[in-house]
């Protein structure tokens, strides 16, 4: 339940200069969290919020909100630990590349290297999306103890296909969550599963986190970590973050629930694999296509919040990955931060990818840099504030649909 706290009051000296008078506090807690982000239908549940609160009283919900179960504490953390209240765009990367982003690299946001990337192992290209690249670096990356444990987007016990955060440590759990989503998962949220201590699956002080998410939701980590209460409690242990690109989510009840099992008569825990390809709807059950369709078809199941996003290729990942760019069958992958780099190239030798370097100039990357510029005609005004890294786009731009993967 929702708790709203009296202000309570402080003295301050009057306008009129009068002596001193009491006077309100406007405190911003989790009530004002909901009535300035949820009922505004801007949040799009990335979970930061839940992972920052200090006495551990947010979760997530089935409605796919906050809630808060517990008296709240009037801290703010959750408050100033939203990134649709402000996201600071500088200062995240200033924390992450070490700079902010120049007039070049405006569009495509700072990033080192363009690849594209398929990943070798069968067991990954069958159930992964494209390439499959993801599940190879994470893969990678713990079999060489890199990392202990990759936080990934994966699927719920109770609900077929609804996303939900999966802590992944070994092949076989890396597959079982394999695949695209197209509804949001509160992947930082999942983080409150790890660092509350009797919630957590990991040893969340100790082992090293790799961290896989919407570029919402790695918005969300960054502005958690922006947060001098809410930083320790997550990120010391990041060694790298993955990016997916996104153009938008769905619904999952709509999506999933009313259009795939209820419309179309596929029962839920027959499908294998849900793919959106050049603006189709494709579900897979067993190996045989169950429905092929326009994506139109679940046009009203798209969720408002991401209107106002602005960021369709996870510019603020270590490696950020998608479809755009590249040849069927394989992943786009843009390095940004020299650890990324690292990273690709150490799967790439010890065999665990095959890469080919992608033209800058070639005609992929100019794709996927005009779906960028188009998301920017998005308004993130409300949460992007005095910016340089998202100027207006150009005004004679025309505003296309940014087609899904
Ligand atoms: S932190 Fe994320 S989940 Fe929480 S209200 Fe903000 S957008 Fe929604
Ligand atoms: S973070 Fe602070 S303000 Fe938000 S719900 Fe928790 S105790 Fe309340
Ligand atoms: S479009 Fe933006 S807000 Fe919507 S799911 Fe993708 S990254 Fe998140």
């Amino acid at each position: 339940m929702t708790q709203t706290a009296a202000p309570p009051q402080t003295l301050k000296p009057s306008a009129e200069g009068e002596g001193w008078k009491a006077r309100p506090i406007k405190l911003k807690i989790f009530g004002n969290l909901i009535a300035e982000v949820v009922h505004k239908g801007i949040c799009m549940y990335c979970g930061a919020c839940i992972a920052s609160c200090p006495i551990d009283i947010l979760f997530h919900s089935e409605s796919e909100e906050p809630i808060m179960r517990g008296t709240c504490a009037a801290c703010q953390v959750c408050y100033y630990s939203c990134p649709r209240i402000e996201l600071p765009v500088a200062e995240i990367e200033r924390r992450i590349f070490g700079r902010e982003r120049t007039t070049e690299e405006t569009i495509l946001g700072i990033h080192i290297g363009s690849y594209s990337v398929r990943a070798k192992d069968p067991d990954i290209l069958k159930r992964a999306q494209d390439g499959g690249a993801v599940s190879a670096l994470m893969l990678y990356a713990l079999e060489n103890k890199i990392i202990d444990y990759a936080l990934v987007s994966g699927f719920t016990s109770q609900d077929p296909w609804k996303p939900g955060p999966r802590v992944a440590r070994t092949k076989q759990e890396l597959v079982e969550n394999a695949g695209s989503q197209y509804s949001p998962g509160g992947q930082v949220g999942g983080l409150a599963e790890i660092a509350v201590p009797n919630r957590s699956v990991v040893d969340f002080q100790e082992e090293r986190m790799a961290l896989v998410g919407l570029p919402c939701e790695l918005q969300g980590f960054w502005r958690m970590n922006s947060h001098w209460i809410a930083a320790p409690k997550i990120g010391r242990n990041l060694v790298f973050a993955v990016g997916l690109f996104c153009s938008k989510v769905f619904d999952y009840g709509k999506m999933m629930v009313e259009f795939v099992e209820g419309a179309r008569g596929i029962d839920l825990k027959t499908v294998t694999k849900v793919n959106i390809k050049k603006n189709r709807l494709l579900v897979y059950a067993g190996d045989r296509l169950a429905i092929d369709e326009p994506v139109e078809v679940i046009a009203h199941a798209a969720r408002e919040e991401c209107n106002i996003c602005v960021d369709y290729s996870a510019e603020l990942s270590d490696i950020a990955v998608g479809a755009i760019g590249s040849a069927t069958g394989w992943s786009t992958v843009l390095t940004r931060t020299p650890r990324g780099e690292d990273i690709l190239n150490g799967a790439a030798e010890a065999g665990y990818v095959e890469l080919k370097r992608l033209d800058p100039l070639g005609k992929g990357m100019k794709f996927l840099e005009t779906l960028c510029e188009r998301k920017r005609l998005r308004d993130p005004s409300a949460y992007i504030r005095h910016s340089t890294a998202y100027p207006r786009p150009d005004p004679k731009l025309v505003p296309i649909e940014v087609p899904l993967e």
